[in-house]
């Protein structure tokens, strides 16, 4: 009798959408189970350097920790910074995903997202880590591609479709059809450099430091692609004053933080002007048609799909749930034997 139960043990294939800031894996036949940020952190006793937490219990850490312990993140800008620790990460949430490895009915096959622009090295090194975290076979998607399924984009026909999706450390930036990229780009542009925008422009007109934290905060609050307009709006911001050392609380307006991250957002929106200007003339006339979809968590903010219709003329849209657009694309890639020619052996 227990053979037939056996075959009805859930396969636990999976596919995980690795990104910058956020880490979302969706399982067959389940959906998405996780949706973590990529945080690790590290603890280092008698010299010996060891996991402490990931994940979310890791990011409360982040710009709180006594010398001892480091909170990282491995994937910071689009690659991986720090490869044994991305590997213990993705060991990390591949286990937990599957409720702990001793339910792991068989070893599982796992889709990986990976930006446009990595390179062999780092493939290679993505495909390693899954190996090691269980893997019986890896696949690569790219996450464009992944991206433009999640959103319903219609990529496994020969009708051009434009994807732009900004996370943490990348913009890609991409135009597919009949399952490929026609074109594709990468820029280390993203909700980071955001951040830091907001950071050093603080830190230039108040004298006051802010954590990463903080100034992702500050952008979620009020950061907007565009000149607010309308009721001027603030918030108050705390951090350590740079010439009395000491905590202080001061007030930002909106206009000063869309002051702060407009070279950011202007060096977003420079990558997917590019991206038409090589266009193949058919395609673009699908993109016209079509217009262009947002994904990833900098779709997010405030006005920039405005800024983007804008600059370009063309119509833009927001993808739904575009922070886990990824993923889902990642997960019907892997369950709909329609897209199953998406994906690419590792
Ligand atoms: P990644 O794929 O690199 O992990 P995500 O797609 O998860 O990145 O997006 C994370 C980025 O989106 C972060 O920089 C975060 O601050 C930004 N973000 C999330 N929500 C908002 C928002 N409401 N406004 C502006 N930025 C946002
Ligand atoms: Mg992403």
């Amino acid at each position: 009798m227990w053979l037939p139960r056996l075959f009805r043990l859930p396969s636990h294939d999976m596919a995980i959408d690795l990104g910058t800031v956020n880490t979302v894996v969706y399982v067959r036949g389940q959906g998405i189970v996780l949706n973590e940020p990529s945080v690790v952190a590290l603890e280092t006793r008698d010299g010996i350097r060891r996991v402490k937490s990931v994940g979310r219990d890791a990011k409360l850490m982040m710009g709180k920790t006594p010398d001892n312990i480091q909170a990282i993140r491995p994937l910071r800008d689009g690659v991986i910074a720090d490869i044994d620790v991305a590997e213990q990460m993705i060991k990390h949430f591949i286990d937990k995903a599957h409720g702990g490895r001793s339910r792991l009915p068989r070893r599982p096959e796992i889709v990986i997202c990976v930006p446009s622009g990595s390179t062999t090295v780092e493939r290679r090194a993505i495909r390693d880590a899954a190996t090691n975290a269980g893997a019986s076979k890896v696949w690569l998607l790219d996450e464009p591609m992944a991206a433009a399924i999640g959103a319903g984009l219609p990529v496994i026909e020969p009708v051009g479709a434009m994807v732009v999706d900004i996370g943490g450390g990348t913009t890609e930036v991409a135009i597919l059809s009949l399952r490929g990229l026609a074109y594709s780009t990468s820029v280390r542009v993203g909700g980071d450099k955001m951040d830091e925008a907001i950071t050093a422009a603080v830190r230039r007109k108040y004298n006051l430091m802010v954590g990463e934290t903080t100034a992702e905060r500050i952008k979620h609050a009020l950061g907007s692609a565009l000149p607010p307009e309308g009721e001027p709006r603030t918030i108050s911001v705390r951090g350590r004053h740079l010439v009395q050392g000491m905590p202080k609380e001061i007030e930002i307006s909106q206009a000063e933080v869309a002051e702060a991250i407009a070279e950011p957002v202007s060096q977003i929106i420079g990558a997917v002007r590019a991206a038409l200007e090589n266009t193949a003339p058919e395609l673009a006339a699908d993109i016209v048609d079509r217009g262009i979809v947002m994904t990833g968590g900098g779709s997010l903010l405030q006005r920039i799909d405005e800024a983007i219709a804008l600059s370009t003329g063309l119509p833009v849209v927001i993808a739904n749930d575009p922070l886990v657009c990824v993923a889902m694309g990642a997960g019907r890639a892997l369950e709909d034997p329609d897209y199953r020619g998406v994906l690419n052996a590792a």
